[in-house]
């Protein structure tokens, strides 16, 4: 099985432990899905759905960064970033904001993995959506590599 994609960050929304990779094969195809961590070891969890598919997931993730990249949380912190730093300006900053935007979809899949485990610190699977929590420090030193 090939190491999860989101490895070590997504999380059940009800217990707030973590969810593991697991897969089941069908007709000779593998299907991956996150699970929740006590549901695997049989303890209670109360959410009422403790699986879900992983590319789902994954797709989902995927597609948030664009839109977090375009946050207010973001912008505040380059902002922050660009009153501390005298090096870079904040158009500098959201200049290599706005190029990250437009290459994402292009990007291969580990250097998506790659930015993604920098800019999330924890993703919370709820049963109305997925809650992302942002690792805005690690976030900030990704961008000046981006300048
Ligand atoms: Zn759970």
């Amino acid at each position: 099985m090939t190491p999860s994609f989101l490895k070590g960050l997504v999380h059940c929304g009800s217990c707030n432990v973590l969810m593991h990779q697991t897969c089941s094969n069908k007709k000779g195809l593998q299907y991956r899905y996150y699970t929740c961590s006590n549901h695997l070891k049989y303890k209670s969890c109360e959410a009422s759905q403790h699986t879900f598919p992983a590319e789902i997931i994954e797709k989902r993730v995927v597609e948030e960064i664009v839109r977090i990249l375009k946050s207010p949380e973001v912008v505040m912190s380059l902002n922050r970033l660009a009153e501390r730093r005298k090096d870079v300006s904040k158009a500098d900053l959201m200049t290599a904001i706005k190029n990250l935007n437009d290459v994402w979809n292009f990007l291969y899949q580990a250097e998506q993995r790659k930015i993604i485990h920098m800019l999330i610190n924890k993703i919370v699977i709820q049963e109305n959506g997925i809650k992302i929590d942002l690792n805005l420090e690690d976030f900030e030193s990704l961008i000046m590599q981006l300048v």
